[in-house]
């Protein structure tokens, strides 16, 4: 048994590579809402911080510069969501705080979900309306 040029010897390098960390799992490289996790347009990826925030919450950190995500229908985005930028979440900051309904027919949430660097994102859900561009 020869030692490798590098002067360990296979079984140390077998050793060392048995030490490396599982590979991870496949990259969420797509915006979208996952099982656990939301992942932005810019490849963020966020966490649910609050099922359920109330509409002065939601207009608060809108204010502060949350990301915003309207899942129409409240599928998870199976038939598309639609992502404010900031110039979106400006025009539905200065409109007021959003109707969040909640009827017999019609029913809305906003949840809060947060990234590991702190940034914030707003997921509207069903029937919220907010502002011209979103309801
Ligand atoms: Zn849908």
């Amino acid at each position: 048994m020869g030692k490798h040029p590098s002067g360990k010897s296979f079984a140390e390098i077998v050793q060392e590579v048995e030490k490396l960390p599982p590979v991870p799992p496949p990259a969420r490289d797509r915006a979208g809402i996952y099982a656990e996790v939301v992942v932005d347009p810019r490849g963020r990826v966020y966490t649910e911080f609050e099922d359920k925030v109330t509409a002065e919450r939601a207009l608060e950190l809108a204010s502060a510069g949350a990301t915003v995500v309207w899942d129409s229908c409240g599928c998870g985005g199976g038939c598309g969501l639609a992502w404010f930028d900031a110039d979106g979440v400006a025009a539905m900051v200065a409109a007021g705080v959003p109707d969040i309904r909640h009827t017999k027919r019609a029913r809305g949430t906003i949840s809060h979900w947060r990234s590991d660097a702190g940034a914030d994102l707003l997921l509207a859900e069903g029937a919220v309306r907010w502002g011209t561009r979103l309801g």
